[in-house]
């Protein structure tokens, strides 16, 4: 049984503040200033260039990914990290169209997240063969998995509402149907328990500085099934995803499996963030991590819906069918959440009247939730969040 006591003790989190944002960006490991600074130091300040071997830092992307492939039931070998989620998104839904040539619609939701959207418009734009980005309503993604549908692109849990998708369920239907699937895990990995080869998922992607608390800038990961892994053409082919990029070749040859979907250098320093943050996971179970999310999120919407009548759940009621946050609908969103951040509850606010709030067992705990309750009780009813200094919006919401 994970012990939320000691993994809590790992993060360093300001004192008098009930951080409900980890979903968006996850706190700072105590560990990782100092073995930051001993990289810069030791690795880069003393070993020079020679760290790409000494140090580990060429094969680092690799291991990051197994590390984190553990989190998402992904098969060892068959996840790398690297560049950011946008970048992969484009990575994996090029590789996925490629292999399904005769076809032209790639379908998502009008839930995704806009970033995966854009990069499927402008992928789609420069392939210039007519294909088409068809985006539905969630819960009619089902009925339009049709045999037109080159790729099923989605994210697993809305970033919105926390709505979760059936990944094995959609999947089975999509493979059924001969299409191929990009799952985003952006609000999955380190949230929730994911199977991706027990889903049969065909390609994965997903950021690491929410859950998995790399700090702002973290690499993204991305999966290609092992039965892919060696046809996948990367549309993105740098030096580094080639067979043997010190032979310097004038041509490319993709790498070994996974390894192809690397593209340049590495940010070995946000590396070594994301390293240090994976340590806490050698002390949690993300099946624990689950079933504490289910209890601090019922007892969060039980109490805001018995002391706020002005706030609206807009994450679904059962929490096998949400992720790890829980969001409620006020017209005057932005302006609650700014009064709720001077008031030490950190959530966020996602247009056009979402609060959505991120519970992270790792270091958030019952006292924490009810701590938000009160605050947000006392701000929604005493109409506190309504002054003028609320309601001028910041460049990032
Ligand atoms: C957070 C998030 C992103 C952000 O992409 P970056 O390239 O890392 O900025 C993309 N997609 C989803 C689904 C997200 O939740």
């Amino acid at each position: 049984m994970t012990d939320f006591a000691a993994t809590k003790a790992l993060f360093d989190l300001p004192e008098g503040i009930v951080y409900l944002d980890g979903n968006s960006l996850g706190p700072l490991p105590k560990a990782a200033p100092a073995r930051i600074a001993a990289m810069l130091t030791d690795e880069w300040g003393g070993m020079l260039i020679t760290g790409w071997n000494k140090a580990g830092w060429m094969a680092q992307p690799m291991r990051l990914g197994d590390r984190i492939g553990r989190l998402i039931g992904a098969e060892p070998g068959h996840v790398t990290t690297g560049d950011t989620l946008s970048i992969k998104v484009y990575q994996a839904l090029a590789s996925a169209l490629e292999m399904r040539k005769g076809r032209k619609v790639v379908l998502s939701d009008s839930g995704n997240f806009p970033s995966d959207l854009y990069m499927a418009e402008g992928l789609l734009r420069m392939m210039g063969g007519g294909h088409e980005l068809r985006v539905v309503a969630p819960d009619e993604v089902e009925d339009h998995i049709t045999d037109e549908v080159a790729v099923l692109m989605l994210t697993e849990v809305d970033y919105r509402t926390g709505r979760r998708h059936d990944m094995k369920r959609l999947t089975a239907k999509a493979h059924a149907a001969g299409a191929l699937t990009v799952w985003d895990l952006a609000h999955s990995a380190g949230a929730l328990p994911v199977d991706l080869s027990g889903c049969g998922a065909d390609f994965a992607v997903g950021c690491t500085y929410k859950y998995l608390n790399a700090g702002p800038g973290g690499p993204a990961f991305i999966y290609v099934a092992p039965r892919h892994a060696g046809r996948a053409v990367p549309a993105l082919s740098g030096w580094l995803g080639h067979e043997a990029p010190f032979a310097f070749d004038l041509g490319y040859r993709p790498g070994a499996g996974v390894d192809r979907m690397r593209v340049g250098t590495p940010p070995v320093i946000q590396m070594t963030a994301l390293e240090v943050a994976l340590d806490v996971w050698d002390m949690a179970d993300i099946h624990d991590v689950r079933a504490k999310s289910i209890e601090l999120t019922e007892r969060f919407i039980a109490g805001i819906e018995a002391a706020c009548p002005t706030l609206d759940l807009a994450s679904p009621r059962d929490p096998a069918l949400r992720g790890s946050q829980v969001s409620f609908r006020f017209a005057e969103g932005y302006a609650a959440m700014q009064a709720l951040i001077a008031r030490g509850v950190i959530g966020d606010f996602r247009a056009p009247d979402i609060m959505r709030f991120g519970f992270t067992p790792l270091y958030i705990d019952e006292g924490d939730v009810d701590r938000a309750i009160a605050i947000i009780a006392d701000v929604m009813n005493s109409g506190a969040w309504d002054r003028a200094e609320y309601k001028t919006r910041a460049a990032v919401t």
